[in-house]
């Protein structure tokens, strides 16, 4: 199958199985084409109130305060920094990854002691080297709980526990976990959090979904030093999202963005959280299968993966750059290359919400064996098993 020529000015359709964005449904796209109204409008208030709503359901939180940030993954992680870390306080920062060090690298900017606590890429950061970098005392402890760079998921246990005997806050980056692996804010004792739109909840870059609960809240009202960022200051974007007495402008919201991040939800609730995240890992595990047919094996142990991004070491004899772009160029798949120690020796491929199904997995597969050369009958079969069967069509 080759890509279809796009209209002069406009994208080729691509099937974006990559570390995201991912695939965006026809429902969430519909949402951005809706009529923009003003952020003020009583109409929008009701959509903001849904989407408040929506998201605390996705986070497992009771937190007020949840809300999209303006801006992608990465203005998530600079609002929870510079909201809730002050210089001087020291922050145990886990670092396994490209985006634990852009954590550390913003807390250490943010003026924070960071104490970083490492494992190599590709492997877990044991909790209990956390809660040991803990007993010197903290301010605050920060995760990567879904690290995209290596597919490896985090392990929560003890961490909430531990930074609540100090009392400090426990922080975390679920920018890809979020709606693709288990993750329950509350019950894990996470005071705040933020993620991305565009991995599991299937809608286009721009929104950070973020949530902090009442000890975070209380730590920014005792804040000795305003915060740096006027656009990031929560209490000022909560003025406008919470809205007790009437909602104040700070800035204007994505108004399009918004409507598609309530849509994305929507269908994340449609389905269940626990649905979402068993599909998650049996899309997960039957792509494992096939690719282990063709010969790439996955970087993370058993017990230790991220179910939406399954990172595979790429066979030594093939040219993966080349692998790669004749799959994009010539099938119109995106998968993602590896990243820092990574680089040309791994790929990172997205099980990320649509993207987590049978079918474009066995277009991948497909691809893939044909661009390599090989028959895909048996990697297509092994897929086949593990999503149940040839029969089995919901998926
Ligand atoms: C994608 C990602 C980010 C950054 O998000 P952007 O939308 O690229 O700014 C941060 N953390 C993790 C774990 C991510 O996967």
């Amino acid at each position: 199958m080759s890509a279809a020529a796009a209209p002069a000015g406009r994208p080729p359709e691509r099937l974006l199985l990559g570390s995201g964005p991912s695939p965006v449904p026809r429902e969430v796209l519909d949402a951005l084409a809706w009529p923009t109204i003003g952020h003020l409008d009583p109409a929008f208030a009701v959509i903001m109130d849904d989407l408040a709503e929506l998201l605390r359901a996705t986070f497992a939180t009771a937190n007020r305060a949840t809300l999209p940030i303006s801006g992608t993954g990465s203005a998530g992680m600079d609002a929870l920094v510079g909201n809730f870390v002050e210089p001087g306080d020291r922050v145990v920062c886990g670092v396994h990854g490209l985006f634990g060090e852009r954590m550390a690298d913003q807390l250490a900017r943010a003026g924070a002691d960071v104490v970083r606590v490492e494992a190599e890429w590709g492997r877990a950061i044991d909790p209990a080297r956390l809660i040991e970098a803990a007993r010197g005392g903290l301010d605050a402890m920060v995760v990567v709980h879904g690290e995209t760079s290596t597919g490896v998921a985090q392990p929560l246990d003890g961490l909430g526990q531990a930074c609540r005997e100090h009392d400090a806050l426990f922080m975390i980056d679920c920018v890809t976990s979020l709606a693709g692996h288990p993750l329950a804010l509350d019950d894990a004792g996470v005071d705040a959090a933020f993620s991305g739109t565009q991995k599991c909840l299937n809608v286009p870059p721009g929104l950070a979904p973020f949530t902090a609960g009442e000890r975070a809240l209380a730590k920014l009202r005792a804040r000795s030093s305003p915060v740096r960022s006027w656009y990031f200051d929560l209490s000022l974007v909560l003025s406008y999202w919470q809205g007790d007495g009437g909602r104040a402008y700070h800035h204007t919201a994505p108004i399009n963005l918004v409507y598609a991040l309530r849509e994305g939800l929507r269908l994340v609730a449609e389905e269940g959280l626990e649905a979402r995240w068993a599909r998650h890992r049996q899309a997960h595990e039957a792509l494992r299968v096939a690719l282990l047919g063709l010969g790439f094996e996955r970087l993370a142990p058993e017990g230790e993966a991220l179910w939406p991004l399954l990172a595979v070491r790429v066979p030594e004899d093939i040219d993966e750059a080349a692998v790669r772009r004749m799959l994009l160029l010539d099938h119109g798949i995106e998968v993602s290359g590896g990243l820092g120690p990574l680089a040309g020796r791994a790929w990172r491929i997205g099980v990320m919400g649509t993207g987590a199904r049978r079918q474009p997995q066995r277009r991948l597969v497909s691809a893939l064996a044909g661009a390599l050369g090989v028959d895909p009958t048996e990697a297509l079969a092994a897929l086949d098993e593990a999503w149940g069967g040839v029969r089995a069509s919901a998926q």
